[in-house]
């Protein structure tokens, strides 16, 4: 079962999800064409999904409609903020390696509520402050690349460097990615959806990730 999706190539994997997102935006998705047949095959063969998907809990990003994917296509990992945490890793790791999927996207998205609630410094209760602890180093990051933003503008950027946290995270903390990222059997890419337009921006991959690979082996 692990060589049907080796034989899907992450520009491919990539490719599938750019064009599902186009049908989304453009009112043309395929999922409207979902019936018991399509369940009845994805059910009876095991699963092949073509990328592991981590994105942010909030009702207005489900991943699969967005990229018009079908049952079976994503293995998907949703938690408020995107964040990376023991859980989030575990589910990451189990994609990307029992399930072999080529591509590994973190999708990110506008107007994020855990990405507003850190940038504003609100009082956080319960479990959330330990949750959103990646989102704080993000907006440390904008903060010092970018000072003066406010408002809109500095969600906009802590949503996107939190993209590129949630990688830097993973890749730091899971030998596993790191090795299959090495080995050239996975490519890891960012995303942010814009939950107004319905349009995903891609981002590529980490801009650094070679030496965050370097330094965490
Ligand atoms: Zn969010």
């Amino acid at each position: 079962m692990d060589s049907l999706n080796r034989q899907i190539s992450p520009a491919e994997a990539l490719r599938r999800m750019q064009e599902g997102n186009q049908r989304f935006v453009e009112g043309r998705s395929e999922h409207a064409e979902l019936d018991v047949k399509h369940i009845r095959a994805a059910s009876g063969e095991g699963q092949r999904p073509i990328a592991t998907v981590l994105g942010c809990s909030d009702s207005r990003a489900p991943l699969e409609l967005i990229l018009d994917q079908h049952i079976g296509d994503l293995f998907v990992i949703r938690v408020a903020g995107n964040v990376v945490r023991t859980a989030t890793l575990g589910s990451i790791e189990y994609g990307v390696d029992a399930l072999r999927t080529p591509l590994l996207v973190v999708m990110g998205h506008t107007h994020c509520g855990a990405c507003t609630a850190v940038a504003n410094g609100d009082e956080l209760h319960g479990h959330i402050p330990e949750l959103v602890a990646p989102i704080g180093d993000a907006l440390r990051a904008v903060n010092s690349r970018l000072p003066g933003l406010s408002g809109d503008s500095l969600v906009a950027a802590v949503a996107e460097e939190n993209v590129w946290q949630s990688i830097e995270d993973m890749l730091r903390h899971s030998a596993v990615v790191r090795g299959l990222v090495r080995q050239g059997s996975l490519k890891v890419k960012g995303a942010v959806y814009d939950i107004e337009t319905g349009a995903v921006k891609w981002l590529g991959p980490h801009p650094r990730q070679n030496v965050i690979i370097t330094d965490a082996d």
